[in-house]
C-alpha cells in the first residue's frame, strides 16, 4: 500500500455536492459490496457458523421461489441448480480454506471462492460451462447478501465499526457516519443507503452522469469519484474529509485541514439555506418567461424530497429501480401502489413515468441478463422490454391504471428506431384493451412520449415530433453515443461534454422538429442541473427542465438571474463554435460574475442577488 497518510489528496471527479467528513469503511473491488476483514483465531467458527447459516438461508429461499413455480418452466430448473450449487462441496472446502487457513471473513472467503471458481469456469472452450460462470456469480452475489452483505432497502448492513478501531479519536460530530470507499457501486448499492449512516462516498471509477453519482445526488449525499487508486490509498477506519464540491478527498486530515473542511461544510449549509428559502418561488427570468422545474427521481421515497426542493412536478421517474436486487419483477399491482404513492406525493402535478431502462450500467438479477462485450450497445431499456414482452405488459398495464388516478404520462428510454415507438404503442393499445375487459379504469388519453438520447433519434427528430405526444433529451446517454464516450469511464470523462458543438447541434435539431410539429420537448439530461446548461438550453428553446432534486433551488435561482434574450444571443453563438472548452468559456465570461456563489457553493453575495433579481 502506498502511504499517503498526513493529509494529502487525491483527486476525483466531483460526483454530488457537499462537504463530508467521517470514517472511511472500505469495500472489496468486487461488485458486490462487503468489508474485506481478517478475523481472529478464536473467530474462525463462528465465522464459518455465518456460512453455513447463509447458505441454508439462500437455499430456503430458492426453495421457497421454486415452490410457487410450475415445476416444468425453465426458472424452475434454473432455480434447482442453484440450490445445488449453493451447497456445491467445492466451494464449501474452498470457503473452509479462505475462513480457517486464510482467516478471512465469511463475506471475503464466499466472495473469493466464487470469483476463482468463476474464473475458472469462464476461461474454458465450452460455451455452455463459460455461461455457468454467471450462475456462480449470482450464488455468490445471493450468499454475500445473506451474509449481511449486498442492499437492502434497510440501510448499508454489515458496516460495524467497532470492526475497524480507529487509530485516533474520532472527532465526536462524525462518530456515528462513515464514508463508503469502493471500486465501484452499483446504484442499487447506492440506493440501499438511504437512511444509513453513510454521508459520503468514494469510488475508483464513475463519472458524473454515471447512475451512482445520480443516485448519490438524489440522496444528497457528497460524493467524489474516479479517484486513482483510493481503495490502495485508504483503509477502513481511516478520517477522510469528501469534498463533492472540488472533486478532493483528503486522507488522515490534519488539523488544520479538519478545520478549513468544517468550514465549508457551514458555508455549503448556508447557501443550501438560503436557496430552500427560496426554492417555493417560481423560475421566471428577468425578461418573465416562465420556466417548469421538474424533478427527476429513482426512488418513491424521493417525490417527497422532490417537492421540497420545488419541483412542479416529475419529469422522469426511472422505474428500473422497482426491478433491482430480486428474482422476480415486480407485480402490477405492486407498481400500481408505487406509482400512487409517487403520485400522491406530488399532490395532482404531473408525473412522467419511464419505462424501465435495464443493461448497460443497470444491472438487474431480476432479468439475470447475459454478459455482453458491450452492455452499453446491447440489449437494454426499450430492446430488453421488447423482449421481455410480458414483462413489459405487466408494467404498461401498471402504469394505465396509475393514470386514472391523476396526470400520468409514459416515455419510453434509448429509442433508436422508430418502429420501436410503434411497437409500443401497439403493445399499450393491447394493455388498454385487457384493462378495458377486465373493467380496470384509466385516462382515456395518456401522452407516450419518447427520450431523444440516441444519435439515430435525435437525427430522425421529425419523424418522433409526428408519431411522438412528446419528446425529452437524455443528455447523458445522447452524449455517451454521439460522442463514443463511456459514461462511467473515468478516464474519458473529460470528452463526455454535454457542451461539445455537436451535442449543442443536436439539440437544437430536436427543438427544431418539436416546435415545428408542435410536439412538446423537455429535457431530463444532467446537463439541465448544471447551472450554465440550463442557462444554455432555455438561450435554445426549452422551457421545461427536469432534474435531479437537489439542484432545482440553484437553478431555480439561476434562472431569476438572467434573461431569455441574452441566453438566445448566446445560444446562437454556441453553435458556430468549434470545441466544448469554447463553449464553456463563453458561457463563463457571459454568467460567472452572476453565478459565482451557486458555482463555488459559497453563498458570498446571495442575498444581493436574490432581493436584486426579484424587484
Ligand atoms: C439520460 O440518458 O440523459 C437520462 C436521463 O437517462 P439515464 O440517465 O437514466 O440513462
Ligand atoms: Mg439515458
Amino acid at each position: 500500500m502506498t502511504a499517503i497518510k498526513g493529509g494529502e489528496t487525491l483527486m476525483g471527479i466531483a460526483g454530488a455536492h457537499g462537504v463530508a467528513v467521517a470514517r472511511a469503511v472500505v469495500f472489496s473491488a468486487s461488485r458486490a459490496g462487503f468489508p474485506l476483514r481478517r478475523v481472529k483465531p478464536e473467530q474462525v467458527v463462528s465465522e464459518w457458523k455465518r456460512f453455513e447459516d447463509a447458505v441454508g438461508e439462500v437455499q430456503a429461499d430458492l426453495r421457497r421461489v421454486l415452490g410457487e413455480l410450475d415445476e416444468q418452466t425453465p426458472e424452475a430448473s434454473i432455480l434447482e441448480a442453484y440450490v445445488l450449487m449453493v451447497g456445491d462441496e467445492t466451494l464449501a472446502q474452498r470457503v473452509h480454506g479462505n475462513i480457517h487457513e486464510r482467516r478471512r471473513c465469511a463475506d471475503w472467503a464466499v466472495a473469493d471462492a466464487t470469483e476463482a471458481l468463476a474464473a475458472r469456469l469462464g476461461s474454458v472452450d465450452d460455451p455452455y460451462m463459460r455461461e455457468r460462470s454467471h450462475d456462480v456469480e449470482f450464488v455468490g452475489e445471493r450468499l454475500l447478501r445473506a451474509l449481511g452483505n449486498m442492499p437492502e432497502p434497510s440501510g448499508v448492513p454489515g458496516l460495524d465499526l467497532s470492526l475497524f478501531p480507529a487509530s485516533e479519536p474520532v472527532p465526536s460530530s462524525q462518530s456515528e457516519s462513515v464514508i463508503v470507499v469502493a471500486h465501484d457501486l452499483s446504484p442499487a448499492d447506492t440506493a440501499a443507503m438511504i437512511g444509513s449512516r453513510v454521508v459520503g462516498f468514494i469510488t475508483e471509477v464513475g463519472s458524473r452522469t454515471s447512475h451512482t453519482a445520480i443516485m448519490a445526488r438524489a440522496l444528497a449525499i457528497p460524493a467524489v469519484l474516479g479517484v486513482n487508486g483510493a481503495l490502495a490509498h485508504i483503509v477502513s477506519g481511516d478520517l477522510v474529509v469528501v469534498d463533492g464540491l472540488r472533486g478532493r478527498v483528503i486522507v488522515d486530515p490534519t488539523a488544520e485541514q479538519l478545520e478549513e473542511a468544517d468550514r465549508r461544510v457551514a458555508r455549503y449549509q448556508a447557501l443550501a439555506l438560503e436557496l430552500g428559502q427560496s426554492r417555493d418561488r417560481a423560475a421566471i427570468t428577468k425578461d418573465d418567461v416562465a420556466i417548469s422545474i421538474l424533478a427527476n427521481i429513482e426512488l418513491p421515497d424521493e417525490a417527497d424530497v422532490a417537492v421540497a426542493h420545488g419541483a412542479e412536478g416529475v419529469g422522469l421517474y426511472r422505474t428500473e429501480f422497482l426491478y433491482v436486487n430480486r428474482l422476480e419483477p415486480p407485480s402490477e399491482e405492486e407498481q400500481l401502489a408505487v406509482f400512487r404513492r409517487v403520485m400522491d406525493s406530488m399532490k395532482g402535478k404531473q408525473v412522467t413515468l419511464r419505462s424501465f431502462d435495464i443493461g448497460g450500467d443497470k444491472f438487474a438479477t431480476t432479468f439475470r441478463l447475459p454478459r455482453e462485450l458491450n452492455p452499453m450497445l446491447g440489449l437494454r431499456a426499450v430492446r430488453l422490454a421488447l423482449v421481455e414482452r410480458e414483462v413489459f405488459l405487466t408494467q404498461l398495464r401498471a402504469m394505465l391504471r396509475a393514470s386514472a388516478f391523476g396526470d400520468v404520462r409514459i416515455m419510453i428510454p434509448l429509442v433508436s428506431s422508430v418502429s420501436e415507438l410503434r411497437r409500443v404503442r401497439t403493445l399499450l393499445d393491447e394493455a388498454r384493451a385487457q384493462l378495458l375487459g377486465e373493467g380496470h379504469p384509466f385516462a382515456r388519453s395518456l401522452s407516450l412520449g419518447v427520450m431523444i438520447e440516441v444519435p439515430a433519434a435525435a437525427i430522425m427528430a421529425k419523424t418522433y415530433a409526428a408519431e411522438a405526444d412528446f419528446m425529452s433529451i437524455g443528455t447523458n446517454d445522447l452524449v455517451q453515443y454521439a460522442l463514443a464516450v463511456d459514461r462511467t469511464n473515468r478516464a474519458l470523462a473529460h470528452l463526455a461534454s454535454p457542451y461539445d458543438p455537436a451535442i449543442l447541434h443536436l439539440i437544437d435539431g430536436v427543438i427544431r422538429a418539436g416546435r415545428d410539429a408542435g410536439c412538446p420537448v423537455s429535457i431530463c439530461g444532467e446537463m439541465a442541473s448544471e447551472i450554465y446548461g440550463a442557462a444554455l438550453l432555455l438561450g435554445l428553446g426549452l422551457r421545461e427542465l427536469s432534474m435531479e432534486s437537489v439542484a432545482i433551488p440553484e437553478v431555480k435561482e439561476a434562472i431569476r438571474r438572467v434573461r431569455v434574450s441574452e441566453l438566445e444571443q448566446l445560444a446562437a453563438e454556441a453553435l458556430t463554435l468549434a470545441t466544448a472548452t469554447e463553449v464553456e468559456q463563453l458561457l463563463e465570461s457571459a454568467l460567472e460574475s452572476r453565478f459565482h456563489d451557486l458555482l463555488t457553493g459559497q453563498p458570498d453575495s446571495l442575498p444581493e442577488r436574490s432581493r436584486s433579481s426579484s424587484a
